[in-house]
């Protein structure tokens, strides 16, 4: 119940298991065929968008979207509402882009007002922001950054690999994630989304990104494998190419998928809220639905995580440097959000953990809690 890798369903692990096949056999083509599709349809996009899949985990994504969407000497602005907007910008900086920081107090989102802004003193190139930050459990409603950017003629890219799938598909020019998360795949694969507007920027570079990561690079390929042909720049990995694939089929209709999510968050806030834990997020309009980020309970430290791990259910500690002692993370995203048993043993695990640390807790009720609404 970490917030990624997450536990797998029986059918992606069974496809994970499978002996490694050719990228250019004709399951290897259709699988990733196949997982193209797939993206588009999870992503809310039609076929004027691209759809890239290429071995690496989200961080690569976010490599990928920042080095084909800007160039050195260009302006980016970044939202951050955690460690991720952090890491986008040291990215950005290392690809020579002049970028600015909005920095979120902990616990919430970039307002729209500093992001309009820093978008008309900066007058960005491109604008980033996480959709949501692992690290506080904070959502960013990327459609009023989106209509700002547009207006102003900037690109939005959204560091989604803590929401797709989990969370309503933002309007953006490039959505990333990676297949470890709310997508339910094992680790190891990169995946974005760019629109027209994204690849056109990536046309008009002259400084072209580095080889791998290269969109112009892996276009042919990707639109030979959903066309069925064989194709080959850098050997995709294929097994997890077929995992994802499975994955992402079992997504059969994605705003379901993203309402269930949201019904489980939900469950979820009020066993916390039954044990007498806080959320980090200041308010439910922007808490996540895919984890949720805790303060320790009164009288406990670090320490506290081992003891829910001792329970049988693996929790994440903090993240965020100015919170990380003091704060833990449960994932609910992917696969999990079908298993009401899991929801409760995880439940269960804190509030025994909370008895064992001294604490006078109902657990029976907090279970209860999670779906009683
Ligand atoms: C996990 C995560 C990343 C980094 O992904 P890796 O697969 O660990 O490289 C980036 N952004 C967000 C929002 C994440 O949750």
């Amino acid at each position: 119940m970490i917030p990624g890798p997450v536990a797998l369903s029986p059918a992606v692990l069974a496809a994970a298991a499978e002996p490694p096949v050719s990228h250019v056999s004709p399951v290897g083509i259709a699988s990733f065929g196949d997982a193209l599709r797939a993206m588009r349809r999870v992503w809310a996009v039609g076929d004027d968008h691209q759809p890239f899949l290429l071995a690496g985990s989200g961080t690569l994504a976010m490599e990928s979207a920042a080095s084909n969407t800007t160039e050195p000497g260009q302006r980016a602005l970044v939202l951050v509402s955690g460690v991720f907007g952090d890491r986008m910008a040291r990215i950005l900086e290392r690809r020579g882009v002049t970028v600015e920081k909005v920095t979120a107090p902990v616990g919430e989102p970039v307002s729209t007002a500093a992001a309009a802004e820093a978008m008309d003193r900066l007058r960005p190139h491109v604008v980033f922001v996480t959709h949501v930050d692992t690290s506080t459990g904070v959502r960013t409603d990327p459609g009023p950054i989106g209509a700002m950017a547009r207006a102003r003629g900037a690109l939005l890219v959204v560091d989604g690999v803590c929401s797709v799938g989990g969370e309503a598909p933002p309007v953006a020019d490039v959505v990333l994630t990676a297949s470890q998360k709310a997508l339910g795949a094992p680790p190891g694969l990169a995946l974005l989304v760019a629109s027209p507007a994204a690849l056109q920027a990536r046309l008009a570079q002259t400084s072209p990104p580095p080889l791998y990561v290269d969109w112009e690079e892996w276009l042919p390929i990707h639109r030979a494998y959903e066309e069925g042909r064989p194709s080959y720049f850098a050997t995709p990995a294929t097994s997890l190419v077929r995992a994802m694939a499975t994955a992402l089929g079992e997504i059969e209709d994605p705003a379901a998928t993203v309402a269930r999510h949201a019904a489980v968050a939900e469950g979820m806030r009020r066993a916390w809220s039954a044990l007498g834990l806080r959320l980090v997020p200041t308010e439910v309009a922007h808490t996540a639905s895919t984890l949720s980020a805790l303060w320790l309970p009164e009288g406990t430290d670090a320490s506290f995580v081992g003891r829910i791990g001792a329970q049988g259910v693996a929790v994440a500690g903090g993240l965020h440097s100015e919170i990380r002692a003091r704060t833990f993370r449960v994932g609910h995203m992917g696969w999990v959000t079908t298993q009401p048993a899991l929801l409760a043993r995880t439940v269960r695990a804190v509030g025994v953990a909370m008895r064992e640390s001294g604490l006078e807790v109902d657990v029976d009720a907090a279970v209860a809690a999670l779906t009683e609404g």
